[in-house]
């Protein structure tokens, strides 16, 4: 006989999935991919399901909490990267007394370049000193401000140019584009065509990136996320926006990055 499974939605440990497997003699409960799976032979009846869930809700919470906790554990040490399309930071011991970022080069992109944008990525570096101490609170909050600054630096000397590019080929017409820090939101857009994008944007692949700004510019011609919004943005973007959100809602600020 086929596996049931079932989904259940429990208000404060979210989906939990039970699966009636006629090979199980006993109830068992599992945590993968952030939820709750508990697999019971068949014919155990939802309702002890749900009697079982609630006699253990602490348990479970608890849980969760030690399991989020460590993942978002913070750990920046001395071979620490940021890796991103139009720039790469590193951290370097060296002989100073405060940590200062430096911009040491340019390193050509082997990135395919569909964009009329020359892509050449940025090469810094965060001088800090031998003795730094990765632990505590104050470097990760230096090297936090370092990658702050590197992004919104990226964001202002990269974005407007293919803002342009793409407005262009497309006849869109908007009127400025500004940085902001959000982290909740990639982008905006005014009902005076201003465009707004984070700076957190530049963490992503050079085709999100686009994709954030053709969304932005398809609200230059409908301010809601209509039927003829989401034509629009196929059309010009070439790409289905369903794939794409995907993709961009899959994505995660990486912990060091998040608002303390
Ligand atoms: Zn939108």
């Amino acid at each position: 006989m086929a596996n049931i499974e079932k989904r259940y939605r429990h208000d404060k440990l979210g989906m939990i999935t039970v699966v009636w497997k006629s090979n199980m003699r006993s109830v068992r409960m599992g945590f993968k991919n952030e939820s709750f799976t508990i697999s019971a032979p068949q014919g155990y009846p939802m309702e002890s399901i749900i009697r079982l869930i609630n006699e253990n809700e602490q348990r479970m919470l608890s849980f969760i909490k030690r399991h989020e906790s460590r993942r978002e554990k913070v750990s920046i040490d001395a071979n620490f990267t940021l890796d991103t399309h139009f720039a790469i930071m590193r951290i370097a011991l060296a002989k100073t007394t405060t940590p200062r970022l430096k911009k040491v080069g340019a390193i050509p992109c082997g990135c395919p370049s569909d964009s009329s944008t020359p892509v050449d990525k940025d090469n810094l570096v965060l001088e800090m000193p031998y003795d730094t101490d990765f632990e505590t609170e104050e470097t990760i909050r230096i090297v936090k401000e370092s990658a702050i600054a590197m992004l919104r630096y990226e964001a202002k000397k990269r974005l407007p140019s293919i803002v342009k590019e793409i407005a262009d080929a497309n006849g869109f017409k908007y009127s400025t584009v500004k940085i902001n820090s959000a982290q909740t939101r990639w982008g905006s857009c005014s009902s005076k065509g201003s465009l707004n994008f984070s700076l957190f944007v530049m963490l992503m692949p050079l085709h999100l990136i686009r994709s954030v700004i053709v969304h932005e510019l398809c609200h230059t011609k409908h301010m809601n996320h209509g039927e003829s919004f989401w034509a629009l943005f196929d059309k010009v973007y070439g790409v289905s926006h369903k794939i794409v959100d995907k993709e961009i809602n899959n994505l995660k600020l990486p912990a060091f990055l998040k608002s303390a």
